[in-house]
């Protein structure tokens, strides 16, 4: 028992999803059809927008989110480096460039002062990213998007379920991308969803999810239906209903596992408030949906290495993405965000799921304090 290999994060999934995916495999039809538009009507009913529309990721959900805005070669794209790689390559993808501004010491957000400084005529959208399941300071991004006629695009691979002001992340936005990936809030084993309210870009991103034709197999195949046209040069991008059987139940349990997530992360903000670490800090007007457990310990390196050999496996989110090849190639350089910088110097993603058990949790705790007592 003490030392079972307690793994960063997995799914819980249970009799229900494997029972759907069954009836999906008998059913003989195995890509995008009934189960996935069950699945985005079900999403929309959660977040209380008017559409969603689901993919393969939540990268698949950036990219198109981007290009319903035609946003391409010439334009400038305002993101935080503190993200994960998704969020800057789909900028870089649409021949875009992105635009990192540093992020707030107490969230780990994008910091909107920051924002309107980098803004240039070339400016065209903000992707905030709701680090870690809290929502970024998104009063003030509208109203900055306000002023100069920018878009927003939300990334919410962290967030579907968790609330701004009383509100569910995505339900008054433009345009919020989620992710199903297997260690998010809900997953379909690969996954994304975007929501949106704006009825203009409902058939523009549907079509772009597949090859930019007009119609999906479902409507072509199913209803006899064999005549269609490709508008655009678009992706291949659709999910299966082998993927939506399991995220139809998913969703059903999503505020359950908000549930058991808040009250893990309290029971390590409790266990760790006399320790000489940071524990997360948690906005009043918000519902966090503690995606992360991001805590700050000096040492950070050697703290994973100790918690490994206690065999609780740990991670850090994020490397700044303007310290990668990638970027530096851009003309980033290390220096350029240093609360970011100073941030992932620290960071440690503890294990937190509804998977782990109270003495999951209560284990993972007696090894931290193990370790930075030490
Ligand atoms: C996981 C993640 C993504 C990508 O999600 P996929 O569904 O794996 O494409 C995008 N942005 C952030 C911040 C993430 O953590």
């Amino acid at each position: 028992m003490e030392n079972k290999f307690l793994p960063f994060s997995q799914p819980l999934i249970e009799k229900d999803e494997i029972d759907e995916v069954i009836d999906t495999l008998k059913s003989g039809w195995l890509t995008m059809g009934k189960k996935t538009i069950e699945f985005e009507k079900l999403i929309s009913e959660y977040i209380g927008c008017k559409y969603a529309i689901v993919v393969n990721s939540c990268t698949a959900a950036l990219h198109l989110s981007l290009l319903a805005l035609n946003i391409g070669p010439g334009d400038e794209v305002i993101t935080s480096p503190y993200t994960f790689a998704s969020t800057g390559n789909m900028i870089i993808q649409t021949g875009a460039k992105p635009i990192f501004v540093d992020i707030k010491k107490d969230t780990y957000n994008i910091d909107p002062e920051k924002i309107r400084e980098a803004i240039t005529p070339k400016t065209k959208a903000i992707i905030p990213m709701h680090f870690a399941g809290q929502a970024c300071d998104m009063k003030e991004i509208q109203k900055i998007a306000k002023e100069y006629d920018l878009h927003i695009i939300e990334d919410a691979a962290h967030a579907i379920g968790a609330e701004y002001n009383n509100k569910k992340i995505g339900s008054e936005s433009e345009l919020c991308c989620f992710s199903f990936y297997p260690i998010k809030n809900i997953t379909t084993g690969e996954g994304g969803a975007i929501v949106t309210n704006n009825d203009k870009f409902v058939d523009r991103l549907k079509k772009l999810r597949l090859h930019g034709i007009s119609k999906d197999a479902w409507k072509r195949y199913d209803m006899g239906n064999w005549y269609y046209e490709i508008e655009e040069c678009g992706w291949k991008y659709n999910i299966t209903d082998i993927q939506s059987a399991i995220g139809i139940h998913q969703i059903k349990k999503l505020n359950n596992f908000i549930r058991i997530r808040n009250s893990y992360a309290k029971m390590y903000n409790d266990a760790f408030s006399d320790l000489d670490v940071t524990i997360p800090f948690k906005k009043k007007n918000v519902k966090h949906a503690y995606h992360l457990y991001a805590l700050l310990v000096n040492n950070r390196d050697k703290f994973i290495e100790k918690m490994k050999k206690k065999n609780i496996y740990c991670t850090v989110n994020f490397i700044p993405l303007h310290l990668h090849p990638l970027y530096k190639k851009l003309g980033y350089k290390e220096g350029d965000f240093p609360i970011a910088e100073f941030i992932y110097k620290k960071e440690v993603s503890l294990p937190l799921y509804p998977k782990m058990t109270k003495d999951d949790i209560t284990r993972v705790i007696q090894a931290v304090r193990e370790i930075v007592n030490e």
